[in-house]
């Protein structure tokens, strides 16, 4: 293993023997010629082992330039080792912004792009969604250029590739022009009220993020992430589906400060200083957690927090804060929302992996019928026949790898059990 090296969280000790650090695109083409089995690595944020190769890893963060801003096109070209905090600022100071953002800015854009990592927001599309052209080091050393308006149905699959196409090096996003956006938060809104007002509350902000603890039939929290519009009322309603309007700054778990949090109490900021929960200049403390998601069709919103609440004396003792998001329905093959709006609840655990093990299948179990998914970057233990029932691509998906990697070479212990099925 690469000197015991693990990954963000440290319940994963990468099992490859050594971990390379190419400076160009040739050291790139030049290594996957020479080795046999091996991957790219992001910024190891992923709970499981998907980023793992049993020989070699390529870590690109020398590749870490934002390349170019067509202003024209409304895109911007980055090197794949990019990560999504210094790309905001750029994007900032040029006047531009990305769609959204995940909760938190130290992820490689390639790493969430390659595993549908999402923040929340109906009308939004998760990451992968802004990429229009990726350029990828494949397994016999050749350079391929893949893109939305050439490459079609390939496009869509190869986008969310879960690193088994080969080495993206460089990605081109969509971009908007840059926003201002207010957050506000309420508290304490009854689990009843989302029978029937879920899709109000999810649909009254830009991107609208709802916190519970599990441990009563509420969220302890509702965060609202606006766009601020010239003469769009600042006033809100003190009350809202009996959640009452915070009076300071919250941290989404109860008790905490919420100092290293984005600002909210309906202070205007830019974008990529509201999207995230957390602040930019804010390093997490690496490790006391575990992370689940599960997706389920919009549409089943409700009944999967019914399903999760039925759990909930095993449930609360567990875990730190679960979080409920939504997302827009995409064509890319791999992704949770292909075709299908998706509410996303996110389970953020404290570090106990047997009890946690043990726990997973129960909510599995609870939310089956619902056709839930997991996150590809996260804990589950959803038996592989299972998971690749619920993608209708799988086929498409597992043809195109062939295609790009016949001998396997980018194959490790995640692909080969999740994607192709090796007991
Ligand atoms: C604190 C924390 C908060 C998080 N918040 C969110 C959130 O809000 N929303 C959400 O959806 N997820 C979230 N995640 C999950 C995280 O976004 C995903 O696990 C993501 O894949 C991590 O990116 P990474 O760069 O660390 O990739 P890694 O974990 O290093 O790798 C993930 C995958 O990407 C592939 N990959 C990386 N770089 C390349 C490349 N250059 N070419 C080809 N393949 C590549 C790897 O091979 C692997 O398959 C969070 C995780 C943590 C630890």
């Amino acid at each position: 293993m690469i000197g015991n090296q693990s990954n963000w969280a440290g319940n994963y000790t990468y099992s490859a023997a050594r971990l390379h650090r190419p400076e160009t695109v040739e050291q790139v083409q030049e290594l996957i010629i020479r080795r046999s089995k091996l991957k790219a690595l992001g910024t190891r944020h992923s709970f499981n082992g998907i980023a793992d190769s049993p020989e070699d890893l390529i870590s690109l963060e020398q590749f870490d330039q934002v390349m170019a801003l067509d202003r024209e096109r409304r895109t911007v070209t980055v090197n794949a080792g990019v990560r999504y905090g210094p790309l905001c600022r750029h994007l900032y100071r040029e006047g531009y912004a990305l769609h959204n953002l995940a909760s938190l800015p130290h992820i490689s854009v390639a790493g969430a792009c390659a595993t549908a990592t999402h923040g929340s927001g109906d009308r939004n599309g998760n990451l992968a969604t802004a990429v229009s052209a990726m350029e990828i080091v494949t397994a016999d050393g050749e350079v391929s250029v893949l893109s939305r308006e050439q490459h079609g149905e390939q496009f869509h699959g190869a986008v969310i590739g879960l690193g088994g196409l080969g080495v993206v090096t460089r990605l081109t996003l969509d971009i908007v022009l840059t926003f201002d956006m207010r957050q506000d938060v309420y508290e304490n809104l009854p689990l009843a009220q989302l029978e029937d007002h879920f899709d109000d509350i999810v649909s009254s902000a830009y991107s609208v993020s709802l916190f519970t603890d599990w441990r009563s039939a509420r969220f302890n929290q509702v965060w609202f992430k606006r766009r601020v519009t010239d003469g769009a009322s600042s006033e809100l309603e003190p009350e809202l589906f009996e959640a009452t309007l915070a009076t300071s700054h919250r941290h989404p778990i109860a008790g905490l400060s919420a100092v290293n949090c984005t600002e909210q109490m309906g202070i205007p900021g830019p974008w990529h200083e509201r999207l995230p929960h957390f602040r930019m200049d804010y390093t997490p403390s690496s490790g006391e957690e575990l992370q689940t998601e599960y997706f389920v069709p919009r549409q089943h919103a409700f009944a999967a927090f019914h399903a999760i609440d039925r759990l909930r004396e095993h449930v609360a003792p567990l875990l730190q804060i679960s979080e409920v998001r939504t997302i827009a329905a995409d064509n890319l093959w791999m992704s949770p929302c292909y075709k299908q709006a998706c509410v996303s609840i996110h389970f953020t655990w404290k570090k106990n992996w047997p009890a946690v093990r043990k726990l997973l299948p129960m909510i599995e179990q609870q939310l089956a019928s619902l056709n839930a998914r997991p996150h590809w970057g996260k804990l589950f233990t959803m038996p592989p026949t299972r998971l690749q029932s619920l993608y209708a691509k799988l086929p498409d998906f597992q043809q195109l790898l062939r295609y790009y990697d016949p001998q396997g070479k980018f194959r490790n212990a995640f692909l080969d059990k999740y994607i192709f099925g090796a007991p």
